[in-house]
């Protein structure tokens, strides 16, 4: 041995890690967070914990999936026609149905062609953000967003740039910040709509902004509608796809949310692309390389899909939303009550909302994480700290629960509130500390 140093079994050979670096910097996951917060939890408080941090809600049996989706499924089985290799773009019968499922909402006719089958809106935006990652080219992402992208992105070193979401103007997108942020390297702007984190629908208008924004600036847009038409507001749900004679548009979808089906992991990416600028940029073709060497979803789930989207009722989703407006009016009465939160646009549509934290108003909370991190700790109540989405000193807050559990939640929300909050100062500095 060269160094003799192995002899026995004492070896000085110096392992290094040639992996990835770019997992560990981007694992700012909602998971990661929720994860950190879960550690903070007393065993000793003998109250169950509350989670109103997730967009989840299955293992409420008031937001069971409706069982013509289970039917399909078995049917699909059933029929042994589902159990080759699947084509990677997606098998036949399910991208006619999510083509005809999605056109309902467009003045104009998808084809089956346009729709290509993922496991689920996750994969979606994996393979859109490595279709997008050319060596020194970037992409605008809502600031608070959904930290997938972000994650994504510096996986794949894609530069990202933020602008902004504006609270007081209903979480609409920051256009003049778009106009400052893009250059000729920017590849897409991504909108999330219905919006995960701040609960908003956007309206035509402002959609139809976006793309004349887009358009101008030579980008095409992303538009991640995975919550599509989880809407409890008046703003109706508008695809973005209504505007891609615009600027090109790829749609996210999935199952995931609508049907309550997160773990099917079925989700689809679809060109809406009127005058075939895709076709010419050679992005539908990145997009079925990036498939071909990815994962297809499950094929008895697509082999279900055509079933699940014809047969699944009007009163299963009705009621979904139903339970839904409820828990978010809920929740947004109950925050307007408590005064050291501020929700400043009352929720419309997915799963969850942002809560301004006042700090000034609060005791010895340094930030929202710490404010998050003594939630778990005092109250077993867990909410996401804004950082994880990208705005520090708010935080996320979903009502995707029924509403014994977010009245239980929001009323330990209310006791931790109370009890942090600042004394008046004309009763302060009795030296009492
Ligand atoms: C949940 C979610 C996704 C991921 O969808 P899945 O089908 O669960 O993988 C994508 N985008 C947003 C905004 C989401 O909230």
């Amino acid at each position: 041995m060269e160094n003799g140093s192995c002899e026995n079994g004492s070896d000085n050979q110096k392992w290094k890690f040639r992996g990835n670096k770019e997992l560990n910097t981007s694992s700012v996951s909602v998971r990661g967070f929720l994860n950190l917060l879960m550690q903070n939890i007393n065993g000793k408080d003998d109250r169950p914990t509350i989670l109103i941090c997730r967009g989840d809600p299955t293992e409420f049996p008031s937001y069971r999936t409706t069982s013509s989706a289970v039917d399909a499924v078995v049917d699909s089985l059933r029929s042994f026609n589902f159990n080759s290799y699947a084509s990677t773009v997606g098998v036949p019968v399910a991208r006619k149905a999510i083509a005809e499922y999605l056109s309902q909402d467009l003045s104009y006719e998808l084809s089956p062609d346009d729709v290509y089958l993922t496991s689920g809106g996750s994969q979606a935006i994996e393979i859109v953000v490595s279709v997008l990652s050319r060596p020194g080219a970037n992409i605008l992402l809502p600031r608070p967003g959904y930290p997938n992208y972000e994650a994504r992105a510096a996986f794949d070193n894609l530069e990202v740039r933020h602008f902004d979401l504006i609270p007081e103007r209903g979480w609409e997108v920051d256009l003049d910040s778009v106009e400052a942020l893009a250059d000729d390297n920017t590849a897409a702007i991504v909108i999330i709509n219905p919006n995960n984190p701040c609960g908003n629908v956007f309206k035509y208008q402002h959609l139809k902004q976006i793309a004349e924004t887009a358009r101008k600036l030579g980008i095409f847009v992303i538009s991640d509608e995975v919550y599509g038409h989880l809407v409890v507001g008046s703003n109706p749900f508008v695809p973005m796809g209504e505007f891609a004679s615009i600027v090109p548009v790829v749609t996210l979808g999935s199952l995931s949310k609508r049907w309550m089906v997160p773990g099917w992991r079925l989700g689809w990416i679809v060109t809406n692309d009127p005058h075939d600028i895709f076709k010419k940029t050679g992005i539908v073709e990145s997009i079925k390389s990036c498939l071909d060497i990815s994962t297809d979803p499950v094929t008895f789930i697509q082999g279900a899909v055509p079933q699940i989207l014809e047969k699944t009722s009007k009163d299963f989703f009705s009621n979904i939303i139903n339970i839904m407006r409820e828990t978010s009016e809920f929740l947004y009465d109950t925050i307007k009550a408590i005064p050291c939160l501020t929700c400043p646009h009352k929720p419309e549509g997915s799963m969850a909302v942002m809560v301004k934290l006042e700090l000034p108003l609060l005791e010895n909370i340094s930030s929202d994480l710490d404010f998050c991190l003594k939630l778990a700790k005092e109250e077993s109540l867990i909410i996401l700290p804004g950082v994880a989405v990208g705005l520090k000193n708010w935080v996320r807050i979903t009502f995707a629960t029924d509403l014994p559990t977010l009245e239980d939640g929001l009323g330990r929300l209310k006791a931790f509130c109370e009890r942090h909050a600042k004394k008046q100062t004309n009763q302060s500095s009795n030296g009492d500390m």
